[in-house]
């Protein structure tokens, strides 16, 4: 099977005073195309810190992290720059949309940065906000969008670049019970129709069945397991 996402070895430290804090600490995880894992643990244990680093936001203190193949740290800074581009996925609690877009142009900003042509892009713009289902809200602007409907401009947004890699940090945070459940089976879905890595930190334990695998943060270490061990009986 195809590994997307490795992270072998990994610690990251912050200067603390006159010591450090370890944030990650000799993290290996290995995730393939098409699975979807929760990540979970309490506040402080470096979940969020584990998204940057596998984002490639933030470099290691050791480690290695390898992307599609390719081994991170071997790269030049516009390189990691490029390869974030084409195949890292990131979506955050809040979808910080731009308020004067519409749906479709929040999709085609970056696009438009690159310096793409739009026209292709505003046809995948429309098809993403259908896969979302949002089709009906593609010429709306956020403030005439609920918050769950937001969540999935996000989630389309970041699928704009057919990422091999999608991170998602506590996507439900701001949502009630029931449009959590859909944006989590929303992600299932996108992780099967578009087989990206999906890796989402989650605190609602209830949707871990719909995941493939789930991963617990204590202080910097990880350990994983498979749904249902990970399930209170
Ligand atoms: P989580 O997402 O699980 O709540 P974080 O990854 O945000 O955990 O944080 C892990 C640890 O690293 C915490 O002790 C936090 O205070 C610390 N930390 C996170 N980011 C920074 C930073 N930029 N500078 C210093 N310490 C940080
Ligand atoms: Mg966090």
């Amino acid at each position: 099977m195809n590994t997307a996402l490795t992270l072998v070895g990994i610690s990251l430290e912050y200067p603390d005073g006159d010591s450090t804090l370890k944030a990650l600490d000799s993290v290996d995880l290995s995730i393939h195309s098409g699975e979807f894992l929760s990540l979970v643990g309490p506040s402080g244990s470096g979940k969020s810190s584990l998204l940057a680093v596998a984002a490639t936001l933030v470099r290691p203190t050791t480690g290695l992290v390898v992307i599609d193949g390719q081994d991170v740290s071997a790269l030049k800074e516009s390189e990691r720059t490029a390869l974030r581009r084409d195949k890292v996925g990131i979506i955050f609690q809040q979808p910080n949309l731009l308020p004067a877009l519409t749906a479709v142009e929040q999709l085609l900003i970056r696009e438009h940065l690159r310096g793409n042509p739009l026209k292709a892009a505003r046809g995948k713009a429309e098809e993403l906000l259908d896969v979302v289902g949002l089709a009906g809200a593609a010429y709306k602007r956020p403030h005439q969008l609920s918050g769950g409907q937001r969540q999935r401009v996000n989630i389309a947004r970041a699928l704009m670049g057919s990422p091999t890699v999608l991170l998602v940090d506590e996507p439900t945070a701001a949502l009630d019970h029931e449009r959590s459940e859909s944006i989590v089976r929303l992600l299932r879905r996108v992780t099967d129709e578009f087989q990206t890595a999906t890796v989402m930190v989650t605190h609602d334990t209830e949707f871990l069945p719909l995941t493939d695998a789930v991963a617990t943060m204590r202080d910097g270490r990880i350990s994983r397991a498979a749904v249902a061990a990970a399930q209170p009986n």
